[in-house]
């Protein structure tokens, strides 16, 4: 079902408002510095739009896990400072979600910023509590979503505000994740390749047999790999494999026939530290003792043919243990093969929080079509099922 879109709302229906926006300020913050702004500036188009249609714009959002209770180690205010500096403009800080607070969104100027307090301070927002979504709703005259990443939860800032407050829309960011990831599912040019990887197979199952009808191929990389190897009466050494994975494994390998693709070798190391001794192997010649650390440059070119030929490319897991060179270079491979696909012409998709990493490492980032701002969020949509924060809002 498409959503109604910030973009769909008239300027009347801005001018003057106060929207309540939900965005995800979730950065990374040391010694109350902001280390990484990627989230603010993700939700900066958003903001414009607003302001320029002289809405009053108050944003809010969780950061970090305090436990429904002030705490002073996750507020906002980091953020608020950082976002000061970027818009040049001064924002209003709304400490508490009492009466008064409400009140001064009320004596806003248009075109003006307000932020509010960490919502995870009030134990009611992680219970979707309608009260608290009442007082939420009582800052705007209409809600925003922008914030996919927080989506896949049912949180009082992300689905009981959407009951409460209408129009409910989605912002340009959330807009945007739900076009790039839902065409791909949905509307893919073929042929269709997943690409997976990362740490875990048992994370990542649902993925696997929601994307398997729909794909043309899947290309599997990561530690996840060496769990079908097991299951294939492969010999892996120390790798990471969970043994009670290995038959669902094998079933998923009977049912995928042809369709799933695995490396062919590997990136061996008798143990994960930077700048360790490495060995190029097959896939059946893993040294006893020794770890798969990365796939190997074979199944670099192999898996490289298959997204080079693609309409569509999906990618989700590193290829290896990218954090820790020379384990990163099949990853990085890849993610040159996706920039490359992507001049190609090919709907290049990242979704994962260490993928996107990955690629960021790469310098590529602005090189595919589009990476997903949403972890978990991303994830759950790739599987297909319903996110609370979306289904909330108004259907187009
Ligand atoms: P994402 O966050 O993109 O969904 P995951 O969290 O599933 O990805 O997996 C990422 C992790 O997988 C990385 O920390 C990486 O080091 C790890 N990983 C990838 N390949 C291997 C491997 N062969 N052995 C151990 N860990 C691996
Ligand atoms: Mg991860």
């Amino acid at each position: 079902m498409t959503k109604r879109s910030l973009a769909d709302l008239e300027a009347v229906r801005l001018d003057g408002q106060r929207a309540l926006v939900r965005v995800d300020f979730n950065c990374p913050v040391k010694d109350g510095q902001v280390t990484d702004d990627t989230r603010i500036r993700a939700a900066l188009p958003t903001i414009a739009h607003l302001r320029e249609h002289g809405a009053r714009v108050v944003l809010c959002s969780h950061f970090g896990r305090p436990k429904g209770t002030p705490d002073p180690a996750f507020s906002l205010r980091p953020v608020v400072d950082r976002l000061e500096l970027i818009l040049g403009a001064p924002i209003l800080f709304l400490e508490s979600l009492d009466d008064g607070a409400i009140a001064s969104t009320r004596r806003m100027p248009r075109g003006s910023v307000a932020v509010l307090e960490n919502t995870r301070f009030h134990p009611g927002e992680e219970a979707n509590d309608p009260a608290f979504a009442q007082r939420l709703a009582a800052l705007g005259d209409l809600y925003v979503n922008d914030a996919f990443g927080s989506a896949h939860r049912a949180h009082a800032s992300t689905e009981a505000v959407a009951h409460l407050l209408k129009p409910a829309v989605s912002g340009f960011l959330m807009e945007k994740e739900l076009r790039f990831l839902g065409q791909a599912l949905d509307h893919p040019k073929r042929p269709f390749v997943a690409v997976l990887g990362g740490a875990k197979i048992s994370g990542k199952i649902d993925l696997i047999e929601a994307l398997l009808p729909k794909v043309d191929r899947i290309l599997i990389g990561g530690a996840m790999a060496c769990t079908f190897f097991k299951a294939m009466g492969l010999e892996v050494g120390n790798s990471l494999v969970e043994d009670d994975r290995i038959e669902m494994a094998a079933a998923l390998l009977q049912r995928a026939g042809d369709k799933l693709m695995l490396p062919v070798g590997a990136m061996v190391g008798p143990m994960l530290a930077p700048g360790v001794t490495t060995q190029v192997v097959r896939r059946d010649r893993v040294p006893p003792g020794w770890s798969i650390f990365d796939i190997d440059p074979r199944t670099v070119k192999m898996f490289g043919a298959e997204i080079l030929a693609a309409g569509t490319v999906i990618w989700n897991g590193p290829m290896g243990v990218f954090e820790t060179p020379p384990f990163d270079q099949g990853t990085l491979g890849i993610a040159l093969t996706m920039a490359a696909a992507t001049r190609r012409g090919a709907v290049t998709v990242i979704g994962g929080g260490d993928s996107a990493a990955a690629i960021a490492k790469a310098g590529l980032s602005d090189q595919v079509s589009h990476v997903s701002t949403g972890g978990g969020a991303a994830l759950e949509f790739l599987e297909g099922r319903t996110l609370p924060g979306v289904a909330a809002l108004d259907n187009a």
